[in-house]
């Protein structure tokens, strides 16, 4: 493998191109910082007007694709991305830090995605009704919205990406993807996808850049239709803010502070296998992530002993080594606000149980210990607010009904999880629980892309992404109605 820095341009209007200022920023592999995996080009103002323009000028004529004729792209994507599947999860390894096996999983999500939404072309469905009125005819059908930008994080560079892209797409919008300054390869090389798959040029536009330069100057843009934001809370009260103020269409997808139920009627071994997952899988950098561990007294000693017997077997390493099972954190940045938080659980009285501590590696990758945080509250901030690294916090539950309100005590609603053998409280708990996505024996990360994605309260704003969902996001209905009685009819009038 060659460790020449790869060079991430912008795609604006079927073209690669430099941004206009010259600016560039580097992605580093997280495992081993010194090395250098991409330089990117970084957009200004100017670069945003370019794209807008471009997308603008293309969506006057995708719009009037037929969608299964767009569709064809699409399914072209899907083919060309398993082509370079095994090329992108290792750049993708290399890139932000994920296991090679997660790694090939988020790519293909992107594949799953191509092909979802390429099926979708030859429905994209409407309702007919009757009209309440004789010799009149009504229905509904699907309008694009125009121009959406869309804007990623980097712990799915693929996958996300590709869950806002296709939608829109096969809806006949244009789009810009702004992706995560951390990972301008992985979005560089989907681009170079679609611009294979034979998109008009225009239809596809890519700016790589930083988020509080080119983000906000895509909210605030009046040519931008739609904007679709994956990212954190605090990012999207911003974009929220201006597109509020300049009345786009907005779609937020944000944190997660989830939570897993242990019942004392569980299967032990496959709450304990779902736990480790949930928590410390991608390094406990999913917005699903397994956040808080919610145990019933019975068996919490017994599940707490296993599960740190489990934890110190996990194997830390670069996420292109086939034998890792924890990759490092994406960034130093991101090491550091996982350490602090470690000790604001030491401050508030919560005991590390195991790990707590950066692995310093001559590399210097941003490696942190799995961590598990014991005699947690569910006031304790490290109960409350989103880590986004490989820590678990233990909080004890004596009732099935203390340990549904616990979970539902967060001002965030992604995902959730309880193991129990009882029926009832399975049914009670998919009713009771508060949040986008519930799973009974199961871990809270796992979705699949035919199936809405989201959650409430402030995880989100109502919309959902991935599935038949993500058409709503990205298109508007129309309702139209047919009079061929030759003669005005006024409804709630003429009938009456
Ligand atoms: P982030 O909010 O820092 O960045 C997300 C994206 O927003 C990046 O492309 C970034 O450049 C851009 N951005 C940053 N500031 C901006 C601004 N002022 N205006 C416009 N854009 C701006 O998040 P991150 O660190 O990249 O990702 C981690 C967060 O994403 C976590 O909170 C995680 O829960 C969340 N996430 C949510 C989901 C979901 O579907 N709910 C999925 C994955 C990640």
């Amino acid at each position: 493998m060659t460790n020449q820095p790869i060079s991430c341009l912008n795609y604006i209007g079927g073209k690669w191109q430099a941004s206009t200022n010259g600016g560039q920023i580097e992605s580093h592999n997280p495992a081993q910082w010194k090395e250098i995996v991409a330089i990117a080009t970084s957009s200004g103002r100017t670069d945003v007007d370019l794209a807008v323009q471009a997308a603008r000028e293309a969506y006057r004529h995708w719009r009037l694709v037929p969608a299964p004729a767009r569709a064809e792209k699409l399914f072209r994507v899907g083919e060309l991305l398993q082509q370079r599947k095994e090329e992108l999860a290792t750049l993708m390894s290399r890139e932000m830090g994920k296991p090679i096996t997660e790694a090939r999983g988020d790519v293909q999500e992107g594949i799953d995605c191509a092909f979802y939404y390429a099926g979708e072309g030859r429905r994209l469905f409407g309702q007919t009704m009757p009209s309440e009125l004789s010799n009149k005819f009504a229905m509904t059908v699907r309008m694009p919205i125009g121009v959406c930008a869309l804007i990623t994080p980097w712990n799915f560079p693929v996958a996300i990406p590709c869950w806002k892209s296709l939608p829109a797409l096969v809806c006949g919008n244009t789009i810009i993807l702004k992706p995560a300054k951390d990972t301008p390869a992985c979005a560089s090389i989907l681009f170079e996808i679609f611009a294979a798959a034979g998109f008009p040029p225009g239809v596809v536009n890519l700016l790589q850049g930083s988020g509080e330069v080119i983000g906000s100057a895509l909210a605030e843009h009046p040519g931008v239709d739609l904007l679709s934001l994956t990212g954190s809370s605090a990012t999207g009260a911003k974009v929220a803010e201006i597109c509020g103020r300049t009345h786009k269409r907005l779609c937020l997808e944000l944190g997660g502070k989830n939570a897993q139920i242990v019942m004392e009627d569980a299967n032990l071994e496959l709450a304990l296998e779902g736990a480790l997952w949930g928590a410390f899988g991608t390094t406990g950098q999913r917005c699903t992530a397994t956040s808080r561990l919610l145990l019933h007294s019975d068996i919490k000693a017994e599940f707490t002993a296993r599960l740190l017997e489990r934890t110190k077997q996990l194997k830390i390493g670069a996420g292109i080594e086939p034998s890792s099972e924890i990759g490092p954190l994406v960034n130093p940045a991101q090491l550091e606000r996982v350490k602090a938080y470690i000790d604001i659980a030491r401050n508030e009285g919560a005991q590390v149980l195991i790990g707590g501590e950066s692995i310093n590696n001559k590399e210097r990758g941003c490696f942190f210990q799995p961590t598990i945080l014991d005699g947690v509250t569910p006031t304790m901030r490290v109960a409350r607010e989103e880590i986004f690294g490989p820590v678990v916090v233990l909080i004890e539950v004596t009732s099935f009904e203390e340990a549904i309100e616990i979970l539902n005590d967060t001002s965030y609603g992604l995902s959730s999880s309880i193991y129990t053998q009882d029926i009832n409280r399975a049914f009670q708990a998919m009713r009771d629980i508060e949040a986008g996505i519930t799973y009974i024996n199961g871990p809270t990360i796992g979705a699949e892309v035919h199936l809405p994605f989201g959650g409430v309260k402030q995880t989100g704003n109502g919309h959902r992404e991935a599935g038949n969902a993500a058409l709503d996001v990205f298109s508007d209905w129309k309702s139209v109605y047919i009079d061929f009685s030759g003669k005005l009819q006024r409804a709630q009038i003429d009938n009456r």
